[in-house]
């Protein structure tokens, strides 16, 4: 399975005296911040990627930047791996343990230390939920963009980690786009102050590089966030296709058009019944797709955009458009589209969240394609993405208890990211690479890139002890996977063992 660690990263790491380091790290930690119990380790076995398991040696719960230095230290000193952990909804097993590592919690940095209206910023520690920034900015007038639609429970820190996406990217940009710095602890000790209030800084753009490191390169300890104006007006509207191809192609029409909506979002029928089976969102359940468009700003903008994106969504084969009636029916819109992943719960006993992204242009042929392959894989795939940024999450429905499901699931997950790749697109759009997608990143990266990750991997943390066999492969397992690109027909690395 591909939740396993490679045994050969396992034998790097020498085993640690496990007494030595508890003995340690009771002294800078307060006496509940450190947990031993088996009972306790369970908790954070996995994170949202349920389908990978494995058991940290000890969790660490600082509250401090200082306590977090002083764990990062005594792990070095010891040789020992350490995995950052936010709220733990990540969908690519980021926060997935190591066997037996020195699991680092966040959770207990959760402060709004400060929000500057004027300046439109809040600095924040890593554990504050997402959404509670928006809810701390409102007062103001003010909001934080990118919303996960995991908004509710996942971390700040958690979604720097991964640079987050969410329904409000495809106009406001991504989580790179909306911070203006960071407070970093390295594997050292040292304390990174990245980026800055003004618009661009000095230098190498670090900040950047931190964001989407997926816990490799350092501990975030605070985040400066940019907070934008609530909008005066947002309205939305939902467009039925009979055919999922159609919706796909009012997208690409849509974004041609010039019009940019706060949020572009699909949903395939298998979504739609789950959706509104769970809350009721309104929606029509016999339609093959809907989109879902909204649009913000001014009322008057808002009302000819709304009349644009109506008439090409008509032209493109909707069978039915609706605009919501009021603020009470736009919120049950998106309330369907937020709850569609839970929601899966009523379809199968597990689902795997995949996330490619693709260019716009090409969604209904790879709509189709996965339709496809959800057949010859014999699994059911509901799709809901955001459909504006060309990010897919096709969800594969399955049930782990049954005999080489989960197998199966994996095999089409990954068939389907290789899908994104041929068509000109990524394996990540937001959940990240973690452990998950690991051997798709020897299908998009070529070897020469793979080791310049590697050489930046290293410059932060030349032991590799910080969230190790994550997001970066070794050129030995991309021969093994098979996927190394070969140039001219000449196998690249040909010295390198395969299994
Ligand atoms: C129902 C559901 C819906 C979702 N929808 C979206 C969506 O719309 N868009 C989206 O982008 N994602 C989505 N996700 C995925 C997930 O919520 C995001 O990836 C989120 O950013 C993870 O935050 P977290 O606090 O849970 O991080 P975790 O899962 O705890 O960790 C994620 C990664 O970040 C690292 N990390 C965490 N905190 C730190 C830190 N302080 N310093 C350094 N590294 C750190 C971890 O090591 C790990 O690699 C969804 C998940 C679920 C379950």
């Amino acid at each position: 399975m591909l939740g396993e660690f490679d045994p050969r990263l396992d034998a790097r790491f020498d085993a640690y005296d496990r007494e030595t380091l508890t003995a340690r790290l009771r002294t800078v930690l307060p006496a509940d911040g450190l947990l031993s119990a088996p009972e306790a380790l369970r908790v954070y076995e996995c994170d949202g990627l349920a389908a990978y398991r494995s058991l940290p040696g000890l969790v660490a719960l600082p509250r401090t930047t200082e306590e977090v230095r002083e764990v990062l230290m005594a792990c070095k000193a010891m040789g020992v791996p350490v995995v950052a952990r936010g709220a733990g909804t990540g969908l690519s097993g980021g926060a997935l343990p190591f066997p037996g590592c020195v699991l680092l919690s966040l959770s207990r940095l959760a402060a709004i230390l400060a929000i500057d209206p004027d300046a439109r910023t809040a600095r924040v520690q890593p554990g504050v939920r997402n959404l509670a920034v928006s809810e701390a900015a409102g007062p103001f007038g003010l909001f934080y963009a990118p919303d996960p639609s995991s908004q509710a429970a996942c971390s700040i820190g958690g979604n720097v980690a991964e640079n987050a996406g969410g329904v409000h990217c495809l106009k406001y940009g991504l989580t790179v786009n909306n911070i203006a710095a960071l407070e970093v602890v390295t594997l050292d000790g040292e304390i990174l102050h990245l980026g800055g209030e003004a618009l661009d800084a000095p230098g190498f753009d670090l900040l950047a590089l931190m964001t989407g490191s997926e816990g490799l390169l350092g501990v975030i300890t605070e985040v400066t966030v940019r907070l934008l104006p609530q909008p005066a007006h947002a309205r939305a509207l939902l467009a039925a296709f009979a055919a999922v191809g159609d919706g796909g192609r009012a997208v690409a029409a849509i974004i041609a058009d010039g019009v940019i909506p706060a949020g572009l979002e699909m949903m395939d029928n298998l979504a739609i019944v789950a959706a509104e089976q769970y809350c009721g969102a309104g929606y029509p359940t016999d339609a093959a797709a809907i989109l879902l468009c909204e649009l913000d700003g001014e009322e008057a903008d808002v009302a000819s955009e709304l009349a644009r994106v109506a008439d090409i969504c008509r032209a493109a084969g909707a069978s039915d458009v609706r605009l919501a009636r009021d603020e009470a029916e736009r919120q049950r819109f998106w309330a369907g589209r937020k709850a569609a992943f839970p929601a899966m719960g009523r379809m199968a006993p597990d689902y795997y969240c995949i996330d490619g992204t693709i260019p716009r242009a090409r969604l209904p042929e790879v709509l189709d394609e996965i339709a496809r392959l959800s057949i010859s894989h014999g699994l059911p795939v509901a799709n809901v993405f955001h459909a504006g940024d060309g990010n897919l999450h096709p969800l594969i429905l399955y049930d782990a208890r049954r005999e080489g499901e989960l197998d199966r699931a994996e095999g089409l997950g990954g068939a389907i990211l290789e899908l994104c790749v041929r068509a000109g697109g990524t394996i990540t759009g937001e959940h990240g690479v973690g452990r998950e997608k690991i051997n798709q990143m020897c299908v998009q990266f070529s070897p020469q890139e793979i080791d310049a990750f590697a050489a930046i991997k290293a410059a932060f943390d030349p032991t590799g002890l910080l969230n190790p066999g994550k997001a970066i492969p070794t050129l030995a397992r991309c021969a093994e996977f098979g996927a190394m690109h070969v140039h001219r027909g000449a196998v690249a690395f040909a010295h390198l063992d395969r299994l």
